[in-house]
């Protein structure tokens, strides 16, 4: 057996010799097919996925290649060896006519790149083409604790890397198995060569090692690593591949069609493949075979094309995004935080609003209470002289109720005394009533009333002050207007107000007069009062309703800022004329109900 090796090995020499030899003289020009001209063939290109080097992969498949040129003379083959990756991108850019590469990579240009299998290698070992290419799981002879392949967890082990073709036939062999190589597992990756995992395990940087099926055959037959150097961790029948191998056996590696390639080109090249002799190469090429078991190991591990179709689970898809996710929750709770410090702010600043709202209509009522008093206050003594009257008349009735009764004469004459004296008492009763009426405090109330007589009942009240000030009174108010929605008392306030400053603006006006006139008009009631008083002060015209504005040395300045407020929150205006010379005219409009149910 060492013998068959040696002699194969010696082979491989000179046929790697020959190969370079012939590249090498093909490049300075003497080659079999070049003249001295320049060689015009068409060029074809086969990438070679070199796992073990530039080198080993020219010297592999120098076979093939010779066989090719030999065959189809027409054209010049050219060889492009590389990694998986570099094959892929050479792919993509569309340099490569066609790929000899492992069944794995096949797979993801096939998905990716249209890429078909013209031929499918076959070891001449005597292995079948359908089961010539697995992994084989190496420790050193010597790790006594490492006997089988549940043993490797916690391990240290070397592959080339994680795409690599041996490396996943070997993970889904660990999967099945129970051992989970990239959780259980202290994986490390030495990158191409494959011989690099050897020299990881030699060097005891890896407790175990992860090769291509038959490597450790190909390098105990080169002479580089010893028979009894190391064992083989959980062997599998390998079938009629005379390797130990780890896993099940794949189909071998295909020689592949670039989806660009001409079709008749490729034609060529697979009839030329079918028909190679093993000439002292093991490599010969048959049918293309069925690769649906590599897909099924892709697919069982969800690598390569599949890897977009994993399923994340919930925790991996969290795992995955978790930096988004925490970028996200931290802007959900600002924006959550911010949402409830809006919705407090609010509440506090309506409460604030209520509360100042509270607080203006409770001062509102307060200051029209004060005018009210204050108003009350300068009609007080012709009021009290307007309920001197009948006081005094019941005193001469009753005085005169007294003679007769006294006399004991002329009982109808008592008896129309005292009715008299009944009327008198109601007058002056009915003028304090109403005294009392204005000045208590009652809350605001706005109902249906007719506005004649709220105007009249004022007037009423009014009519002795004007009396005791020798001023004339000119009433022209209607009997009945149209109604209004008003608070009696503060209609009344406004018309006294208006009254009260009349009387202040003609005192010692020769003929003082003050017409008061009330009348429909569109959609509203209009109260006028106009006197004949002194007018309005120059400059005092823009500041006559502005709160604590007077011009009197006793004033308040809150009678018209107070008036014009309470006519506008019934809907309705207050404001001055003095547009007609010698006469001042201060005027009101309520809306009408029909008015304010239309709005
Ligand atoms: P007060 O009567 O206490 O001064 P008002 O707000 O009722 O407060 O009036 C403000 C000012 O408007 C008065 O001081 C006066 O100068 C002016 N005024 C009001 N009514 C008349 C009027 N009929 N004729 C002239 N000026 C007036």
């Amino acid at each position: 057996m060492r013998l068959i090796e040696t002699a194969r090995s010696a082979r491989r020499t000179v046929v790697v010799l020959a190969a370079m030899l012939a590249l090498l003289l093909a490049a300075i020009g003497f080659g079999p097919s070049a003249g001295a001209a320049e060689d015009t063939r068409p060029v074809v290109r086969v990438g070679v996925l070199a796992y073990r080097g530039a080198e080993v992969a020219a010297a592999n498949w120098a076979p093939t290649f010779a066989h090719l040129s030999k065959t189809l003379p027409q054209y010049r083959f050219e060889m492009v060896t590389g990694s998986t990756a570099f094959l892929t991108a050479a792919v993509a850019a569309n340099r490569l006519n066609f790929l000899i590469t492992n069944p794995g990579h096949f797979l993801e240009l096939r998905i990716d790149y249209a890429a078909t299998a013209l031929a499918t290698e076959q070891d001449m070992n005597g292995s079948y083409s359908d089961e010539s290419v697995g992994a084989t799981i190496l420790v050193p002879a010597d790790l006594a604790d490492v006997q089988i392949v549940t043993d490797l967890r916690k391990r240290r082990i070397a592959a080339v890397a994680r795409d690599a073709f041996g490396f996943r036939a070997a993970w889904l062999e660990l999967l099945e198995r129970g051992v989970d190589p990239f959780r259980q597992t202290d994986l490390l990756f030495v990158g191409y060569p494959v011989e690099g995992v050897i020299d990881a395990l030699r060097s005891g940087r890896a407790e175990a090692g992860i090769v291509r099926s038959c490597l450790l055959e190909q390098l105990i037959a080169d002479g580089t690593a010893r028979p009894d150097e190391f064992r083989v961790i959980g062997r599998k029948p390998s079938g009629t591949l005379p390797c130990q191998v780890s896993t099940r056996l794949y189909p071998g590696w295909p020689f592949v069609k670039v989806a660009q390639t001409a079709p008749a080109l490729a034609a060529e090249i697979a009839r030329a493949l079918l028909v190679m002799q093993p000439a002292g190469g093991e490599v010969v090429w048959t049918d293309p075979v069925d690769y649906r078991l590599v897909q099924d190991l892709y697919r069982g591990l969800k690598v390569g094309p599949y890897a977009l179709f994993t399923p994340l689970g919930l925790r991996d898809f969290l795992w995955e995004h978790r930096w988004w996710g925490m970028v996200a929750a931290t802007i959900a709770a600002w924006w959550i935080f911010h949402v409830f410090r809006v919705a407090h702010l609010l509440r506090r600043r309506t409460r604030e609003l209520q509360r100042a709202h509270e607080q203006a209509r409770v001062k509102g009522e307060r200051m029209e209470h004060t005018v009210r008093l204050s108003l009350m206050g300068e009609m007080a003594s012709s009021l009290a002289h307007e309920i001197n009257q009948p006081l005094a008349a019941i005193l001469s009735y009753a005085r005169g109720c007294e003679r007769r009764l006294d006399a004991g004469i002329d009982p109808e004459g008592v008896l129309e005394g005292v009715r008299r004296i009944a009327v008198q008492a109601e007058r002056a009763g009915s003028i304090v009533k109403r005294m009392r009426d204005f000045v208590r405090k009652h809350p605001s109330q706005q109902l249906p009333l007719d506005p004649s007589r709220v105007f009249a009942d004022a007037i009423d009240l009014f009519e002795p002050t004007a009396r005791g000030r020798d001023v004339r009174l000119e009433v022209d108010i209607p009997s009945t207007l149209p109604r209004v929605m008003a608070d009696r008392l503060q209609i009344e306030e406004v018309v006294l107000n208006l009254l009260q400053n009349a009387t202040e603006a003609v005192s010692g006006v020769a003929d003082a007069r003050i017409a008061v006139k009330a009348e429909a008009m569109d959609h509203v009631v209009r109260l006028s009062v106009t006197d004949n008083g002194s007018g309005v002060a120059p400059g005092a015209i823009d500041l006559l309703f502005e709160a604590f504005f007077t011009t009197k040395p006793e004033g308040l300045g809150l009678g018209l800022s107070l008036s014009r407020t309470i006519v506008e929150a019934h809907g309705g205006r207050l404001d001055v004329d003095i547009d007609t010379p010698g006469a001042t005219t201060f005027w009101f409009q309520l809306p009408l109900i029909e008015e304010i149910a239309r709005v």
